[in-house]
């Protein structure tokens, strides 16, 4: 057991996370909740373990600062209780240490979707699924890309371009796009390529969050050097909500503040790179 919550601390390990929920638990919650949270707390290390039994040690010294304590200037009115779904759990004592939460949730057909701030989906229905909407629906905005064929050499940095993308080619009409996807429901998400973050791309992504569409960006990794700040901007304004960077050895590395951005998600052309060359 440990003392918790007299100063700001950090902790990331599953060990002194779960210290902390059976403190928790023990302290903080009442019948019935106190058993449901702890079955489901030894259910959720027994699945991540493979553990057939789990035991819990409980020192009792008769002193209560030495069998574990949390501060009640840290916690009260069941502060943590969201905590008690088996995935949040989960995803608490062995992920990162950051419990996801529900950003949106919305009906589709006969299920209620859920999209939570770490990206996970989930889709809660009973018999036979029915959507009366796609989830995601991957758009691609431009056929312009400083990348693509270029006309007058005939050569393109990407010759295997499988969006038939050229130097001189054009931004989509946004108002007709917009018009095409108006009456989705909020929460549907928007799967855009993009191979520049012009000012339209930008102003019709500020659209499709008035409507409450999450919108995630795939951008290529060479063009990161000239769209960081405008990717930046757009992240933090919630206009960008999931980042895709296309990998390519050779080009600049990825700049830190988008590698670390927690829903950045790098992809592979699996036949470009070589995995020498993606490992590296
Ligand atoms: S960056 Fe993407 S869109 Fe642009 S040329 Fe390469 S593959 Fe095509």
């Amino acid at each position: 057991m440990n003392e918790f919550g007299w100063e700001q601390a950090t902790h990331r390990d599953p060990l002194t996370k779960l210290s902390y929920l059976m403190i928790y638990i023990r302290d903080w919650v009442t019948s019935p909740d106190k058993e449901n949270f702890m079955d489901m707390l030894i259910n959720v290390v027994k699945e991540h373990t493979g553990a057939s039994a789990v035991e819990f040690e409980v020192n009792t010294t008769g002193k209560s600062w030495d069998d574990g304590y949390i501060d009640h200037q840290s916690v009260e009115d069941r502060d943590y209780d969201y905590l008690f779904d088996e995935m949040i759990l989960k995803e608490f004592l062995f992920g990162n240490g950051k419990p996801t939460m529900t950003i949106t949730e919305y009906k589709n057909g006969n299920a209620v979707v859920a999209i939570h701030n770490d990206g996970t989906r989930i889709i809660s229905y009973e018999n036979d699924l029915q959507l009366d909407y796609p989830l995601n629906i991957d758009i691609r905005v431009s056929t312009k890309c400083s990348f693509g064929f270029n006309p007058s050499t005939g050569t393109a940095v990407c010759d295997f371009c499988h969006e038939s993308a050229t130097m001189n080619g054009t931004d989509c009409n946004y108002d007709t796009l917009f018009e095409k996807l108006n009456g989705l429901p909020v929460g549907i998400e928007l799967a855009i390529g993009s191979n520049e973050l012009t000012d339209n791309l930008v102003i019709f992504l500020e659209r499709c969050k008035n409507q409450g569409w999450i919108c995630n960006v795939t951008v290529n990794q060479g063009h990161l050097k000239r769209d960081k700040d405008k990717i930046i901007e757009c992240i933090n304004a919630g206009l960008i909500k999931g980042l895709g960077i296309s990998y390519r050895s050779g080009f600049s590395a990825i700049p830190p503040e988008l590698l670390n951005y927690e829903n950045t998600v790098v992809h592979v052309i699996n036949g470009i790179d070589s995995i020498e060359e993606v490992l590296a």
